[in-house]
C-alpha cells in the first residue's frame, strides 16, 4: 500500500533532504568511476604506442647497421659512403709528375693541328707534307704501333712535333674500368714514348675525348687526378670526321674549313691510321685553306690554354 507523503509536511522535508544527499554522493561516485575507467585506457593506449615507438626505432637502428656492413643492402646515405674514393691511386707511380707554366701562351687565330692513334705507315706522309709547309703538329700516340714501329715516333720526335699520350691499349672498357686502371695504361704509354724517343709527355688526350660514354662514372675523378699530376689534356673544337664511314677527302677539307672558320683558334682533330689515307690525301688543302683564313700554325705544349669539353653535357 502506498503511503503517500503531504507536501510541505516534515516528512515530505526529510524525503527531500534525504533523496539530495543520496543524489550528491551517487554522482560524483558514477562520475568518478567513469573518468577513472577512461584514464585506465588512454593510460593503456599510450603505453601501447610507446612501446610501438621503441620497436620502431630499433628496427630503424638494426637497418642502418646492417646496410654499413652490408653495401648491398645500403641505403642512398650508406651507398654515398661507401663510394668514398679511396684516393690510393695518388700513391702510385711516383714518378708520374709534371708541372703546368702559369703562363700561357697568346694564341690568337692558330690552329693545332692533331693527329690520334698513331704512329702508322701513313705517319712518315703526314711528317713530310708537315714539313713541305713548316708547320709543328701534335700526334697524340698508342701503344702497340708504338712499339711495332718505334721509328716512326722516333721520327716525329725528331721533327720536333708534339708527342702527347693518347693511351697503350685505346681499349675503352679497359682504361676507363677506374682511376687505377686508367692511371696504369697511361704510365704505360709514357714510358714508352719515353723510352723510345726521350721525350717525357705533358700533355694527352683521352680516346674518345676527355668526356665519352665509356667513362661516365669516373672522368671527373680521372680528371682531377691527372690534374693533380700535372698533366694537360685536350679535347678539340674542330673535328675533320676523318674515321667516319666512306668520308672523302674532299669532305674532310670541307669539314675542317667550315669548323674553323666559327672559331678563333681551332684544335683539328684528325687521325694518323691505316685506314686514314684520305686525312693525308686532305692534308694540303686543310692547311692551304686554314691559311687563307689568317691562321698559323702550332703545336699542343702544356703553355697552350686547353680546349676541353664541358661537364655539363
Ligand atoms: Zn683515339
Amino acid at each position: 500500500m502506498v503511503q503517500l507523503v503531504k507536501i510541505g509536511s516534515v516528512k515530505f522535508f526529510k524525503v527531500v533532504i534525504l533523496t539530495t544527499a543520496l543524489l550528491l554522493i551517487i554522482i560524483p561516485t558514477i562520475t568518478s568511476i567513469a573518468l577513472g575507467v577512461n584514464c585506465y585506457a588512454v593510460k593503456h593506449k599510450l603505453a601501447a604506442a610507446n612501446s610501438s615507438l621503441i620497436e620502431t626505432q630499433k628496427l630503424l637502428d638494426k637497418s642502418k647497421s646492417e646496410a654499413v656492413s652490408d653495401p648491398v643492402k645500403g641505403d642512398l646515405a650508406n651507398s654515398a659512403i661507401d663510394k668514398t674514393p679511396s684516393f690510393e691511386y695518388q700513391t702510385l707511380y711516383s714518378s708520374l709528375y709534371s708541372s703546368i707554366p702559369y703562363d700561357k701562351v697568346s694564341d690568337d687565330h692558330i690552329a693545332y693541328l692533331t693527329f690520334d692513334d698513331g704512329p702508322s705507315s701513313n705517319t712518315m706522309r703526314i711528317l713530310e707534307i708537315l714539313a713541305k709547309y713548316n708547320i709543328k703538329a701534335t700526334f697524340f700516340v698508342t701503344g702497340p704501333s708504338s712499339e711495332s714501329h718505334p721509328e716512326y715516333l722516333k721520327a716525329i720526335a725528331d721533327a720536333g712535333h708534339t708527342i702527347g699520350v693518347h693511351s697503350y691499349s685505346h681499349k675503352y672498357t679497359e682504361i676507363y674500368s677506374s682511376v687505377d686502371a686508367y692511371l696504369m695504361d697511361f704510365e704505360k704509354m709514357h714510358s714508352l714514348v719515353k723510352s723510345i724517343s726521350g721525350v717525357s709527355p705533358t700533355v694527352f688526350r683521352f680516346p674518345g675525348g676527355s668526356i665519352n660514354s665509356y667513362n661516365s662514372d669516373d672522368y671527373m675523378e680521372i680528371i682531377a687526378e691527372m690534374t693533380r699530376r700535372g698533366y694537360a689534356y685536350y679535347d678539340w673544337n674542330v673535328s675533320s670526321g676523318d674515321v667516319a664511314l666512306r668520308t672523302t677527302s674532299a669532305e674532310i677539307v670541307e669539314n675542317v674549313l667550315s669548323g674553323a672558320k666559327q672559331q678563333n683558334r681551332s684544335i683539328i682533330l684528325m687521325h694518323d691510321r691505316l685506314d686514314t689515307d684520305n686525312t693525308v690525301a686532305a692534308l694540303p688543302s686543310v692547311i692551304d685553306g686554314l691559311i687563307e683564313q689568317g691562321y698559323t700554325f702550332a703545336p699542343i705544349t702544356n703553355a697552350v690554354r686547353p680546349i676541353t669539353f664541358s661537364y655539363s653535357k
